[in-house]
């Protein structure tokens, strides 16, 4: 595949950090942050499109990956990495300023089903489960969503959870699930038919009789994550694996601020790639004999793109620190996963004009940050959903049905 739009590959700053906010990391937070790009612009960048062309997922960098050290950023103990909520959120922008899917799979392994575990799981759970996954040994997924409830999974799910003795029984399904396809374990949230309650359980993928999956195909956004369709038909669950702290939907949505969080930052990082690209494509293409960077309306676009990338990063640097003071709110959350992935739509639709006819062709990068966005967008919560979270706490009256 052609890498001739690469963005110049440096220690420095990204010319996408206007504002410096990289300077406000500590010299041990920046040398792992630059870890993290020397591994995505060395290991990734050179081979990501002919994945993402092929919807084939790259295994063969997982090794390097979980030999970068950061599964378990944010969490502490039990062999995670631990370290600061902005150093966890710097790490997501940089994976996805190389890659949307790269940062996505990480994302639903690290956020979604370590912090699961972590948030909801008893310490036993914890203590088995936790080493191995920052090790990146264990792989997981998370499975709320299902085929008939997307946006109102609060509001009551289809699969089931019931109790026999020491034993649950699942049923039901769970579409669009990241990972699921070819990872180790699934974090499973069902509805307990005795209380309607929803409760959380740890599902070992390829040993559990019952528990399918199928790949979804022709996905046009965030090819390189494998998405599954899940599907449960009595399977038998110890009381053990179900997560001891997650006693209503209430304890899943304290898993899914945090992850909305790293998504904004995902977002973030997205507009940082598809920003770079476009702005050495400007330099290099040439028509009317200049380079196209040098006309006006192109330079607008520039502008106008990097207005929005720094609009993100300084809003997510101060989400950043709220969180770790240990006061990130679930409408903080929501109010940066809808606006950054709102700006992010607006600066890849930019990024990708520019590029002219060469921006639909996925060797030239911006296409695929394009696409990446439109999942970006919808995942985790759709912008309406995110939306009416910040309106019914600004306004004090719930707009949900
Ligand atoms: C690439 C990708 C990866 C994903 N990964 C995972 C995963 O790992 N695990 C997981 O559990 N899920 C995952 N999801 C699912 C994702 O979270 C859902 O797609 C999302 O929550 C929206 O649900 P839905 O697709 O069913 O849309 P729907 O809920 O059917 O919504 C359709 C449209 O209606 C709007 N809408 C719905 N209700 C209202 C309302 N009350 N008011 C106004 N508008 C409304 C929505 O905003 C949206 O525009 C993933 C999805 C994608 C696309």
């Amino acid at each position: 595949m052609n890498d001739m739009s690469q963005p110049p590959k440096t220690d420095a700053v990204p010319v996408s950090d206007f504002y410096e906010i990289t300077e406000t990391l500590s010299p041990t937070e920046l040398a792992t942050l630059k870890q993290v790009r020397t591994f995505m612009e060395t290991k990734v960048a050179p081979v990501i499109n002919k994945y993402w062309a092929e919807d084939a997922f790259p295994f063969e960098l997982l090794p390097a990956f979980g030999e970068l050290g950061i599964g378990g950023l944010g969490l502490e103990g039990y062999g995670c990495r631990g370290g600061s909520q902005q150093l966890f959120g710097f790490v997501m922008m940089e994976l996805a300023r190389t890659d949307p899917s790269i940062a996505t799979f990480f994302g639903v392994h690290d956020g979604l089903a370590m912090g699961s575990i972590y948030l909801d799981g008893s310490e036993a759970q914890k203590q088995t489960w936790l080493p191995p996954m920052a090790r990146m040994e264990k792989i997981g997924c998370f499975g709320l969503t299902e085929p008939l409830v997307g946006s109102g999974t609060g509001g009551g799910l289809l699969t089931t959870a019931k109790r026999e003795g020491d034993t649950w029984i699942l049923n039901g399904q769970k579409k669009w699930i990241g990972n699921a396809p070819w990872c180790d374990v699934s974090i499973i949230w069902a509805r307990d038919v005795a209380d309607n309650q929803v409760k959380g359980f740890i599902v070992e993928n390829k040993t559990t009789p019952g528990f399918s999956v199928e790949k979804i195909e022709h996905k046009i956004a965030l090819k390189v994550v494998q998405n599954g369709l899940i599907t449960l038909k009595d399977c038998r669950i110890a009381e053990a694996n179900r997560l001891q702290s997650a006693n209503s939907f209430r304890d899943t949505a304290r898993v899914l601020r945090m992850t909305r969080y790293a998504v904004a930052w995902i977002a973030t990082g997205c507009q940082m790639g598809a920003f770079e690209h476009a702005l050495a494509y400007a330099k290099e293409r040439k028509q009317f004999g200049k380079p196209i960077g040098s006309f006006q309306m192109v330079q607008d676009l520039l502008a106008k793109m990097l207005a929005n990338v720094t609009a993100c990063q300084t809003m997510m640097l101060r989400l950043s620190q709220l969180d770790d003071e240990g006061k990130l709110l679930d409408h903080h959350a929501s109010l940066a996963k809808a606006f950054c992935t709102a700006k992010m739509r607006e600066t890849v639709s930019w990024a990708r004009e520019l590029f002219g006819g060469n921006g639909i062709v996925v060797d030239y990068n911006v296409a695929r940050f394009f696409a990446d966005a439109e999942g970006l967008y919808s995942y985790e919560g759709t912008f309406q959903m995110q939306n009416l979270i910040v309106g019914k706490v600004i306004t004090g009256l719930s707009a949900f049905v």
